[in-house]
């Protein structure tokens, strides 16, 4: 039978109202002859009151205590949902993540999945019953809980649709799809119907809700994923190989506005300008799991050269202390951090070698006094880190000169 992967994020879960109700819709699905299995995300801001708890006492969890702990809120929502299929007379089992054959690294609070045992999963859906999932944790070879970091269930409902060979993932939260940027900032944002894996993943990591690994695992096994909402049946945005990625040689188009807050820049002041510095400045910081995004470094003069990097405005705190222990090392000048910077993106394909992008971009933004800190750009994106309190404007400033604003309005 024909199988498709449901996962239904912590609003979606936030009452027994909404659990009753996603009860039903997944009893829907069931009833048009589909195998389901079901991801489920701690009921509403659960996972954030578990970390609040933890710090009530002790300033600094243990690691492996913490993900023990936060795996219990999907937990609790699991064995609801199941409750309630139940209770509609409909046959339906929970499993954690670890019975659900999720294997990770030891990474605690970010692991990621080294396998998936899918055997238990399928003896269930044998049974016809509906398998609900503890998302966002699994297990460690010496059979200790982790879990995949904050928003995490989107990867392990991915991680099953790929391991399961599910039609499709159907992502539910609390808004009707993808936009062509943040709604919130840009109220003439569009809805789109359809996005390639790699905008999305540009899209994701610069702020649109979604777990980006899940969309990298999506990428990789090519798992269409349907973002929907929970609430309403309005149509989604389905994530697959788009028709422009089809293509041979990708047709233009800018396909979204993208923005990142909390971005925290670091410079390296006068560091030398010799091979091996950048290497002994960035493998300790990932070492210490601290991601680095934009890094910027200036031509060297008098053969000292200055680095700036961007992490994330939670990461500054840990990242600054490994950089100023690595400081004397390095033979830096000094080092200093700006803490209220974001991103802004303007996503599409085949940008890169398309000229004109950037440079209307920059127009664009200075036009609009928008001071530009950093650029960075890929295949699919001109990024700039903007101060923080300039981000709204400029996603606005752009989505409008890019011409995304919806028509008629
Ligand atoms: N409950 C976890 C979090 O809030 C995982 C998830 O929602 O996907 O981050
Ligand atoms: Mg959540």
């Amino acid at each position: 039978m024909a199988l498709v992967v449901h996962k239904y994020g912590g609003s979606s879960v936030a009452d027994a109202e909404r659990i009753r109700n996603v009860a039903r819709r997944i009893v829907r699905v069931k009833d048009s002859g589909l195998d389901i299995v079901a991801v489920v995300s701690a009921m509403g801001d659960t996972t954030d009151d578990l970390i609040e708890l933890a710090h009530t006492v002790s300033s600094d969890p243990d690691p492996r205590e913490m993900d023990l702990l936060l795996s219990t809120g999907e937990l609790v929502s699991c064995t609801l949902l199941t409750m309630a299929l139940r209770s509609l007379g409909y046959p339906a089992i929970s499993l954690s993540g670890p019975q659900a054959g999720i294997h990770t690294d030891t990474m605690y609070g970010r692991a990621r999945i080294h396998s998936v045992d899918p055997d238990r999963i399928k003896s269930e859906l044998q049974k016809g019953r509906v398998v609900v999932v503890a998302g966002f944790q699994g297990i460690t070879e010496d059979l200790d809980i982790t879990t995949l970091g904050r928003g995490g269930s989107d990867t392990t409902a991915v991680a099953l649709a790929a391991a399961l060979g599910a039609e499709r993932c159907d992502i539910y939260t609390d808004v009707e799809g993808i936009y062509t940027a943040d709604p919130r900032i840009v109220p003439n944002a569009r809805k789109m119907s359809e996005v390639g894996y790699e905008e999305m993943l540009e899209l994701a990591s610069y702020g649109a809700k979604m777990h980006p690994r899940s969309i990298e695992l999506g990428a990789v096994y090519q798992v269409p994923i349907y973002v929907a909402s929970s609430f309403t049946d309005a149509p989604g945005t389905l994530i697959q190989q788009s028709a422009d990625e089809r293509k041979m040689e990708n047709r233009i188009k800018v396909t979204g506005i993208a923005t990142q807050a909390n971005v925290a820049k670091i410079t390296v002041r006068a560091v030398p300008d010799r091979p091996g510095i950048a290497a002994a400045l960035f493998e300790p910081l990932a070492k210490g799991g601290i991601s680095v995004d934009t890094i910027v470094q200036n031509t060297s003069e008098e053969r000292t050269t200055d680095i700036s990097f961007t992490v994330s405005r939670a990461d500054l705190p840990h990242a600054l202390r490994e950089v100023e222990s690595l400081k004397e090392t390095l033979g830096a000048a000094s080092v200093f951090s700006d803490p209220t910077l974001a991103s802004v993106s303007v996503v599409g394909s085949g940008m890169q070698n398309t000229p004109g992008y950037a440079s209307r971009m920059f127009r664009i933004l200075a036009d609009g006094n928008v001071n530009i800190d950093m650029i960075t750009t890929s295949e699919i994106r001109i990024s700039c880190i903007v101060r923080e309190e300039q981000a709204a404007e400029a996603v606005r400033l752009l989505h409008r000169g890019f011409q995304l604003d919806m028509e008629g309005q």
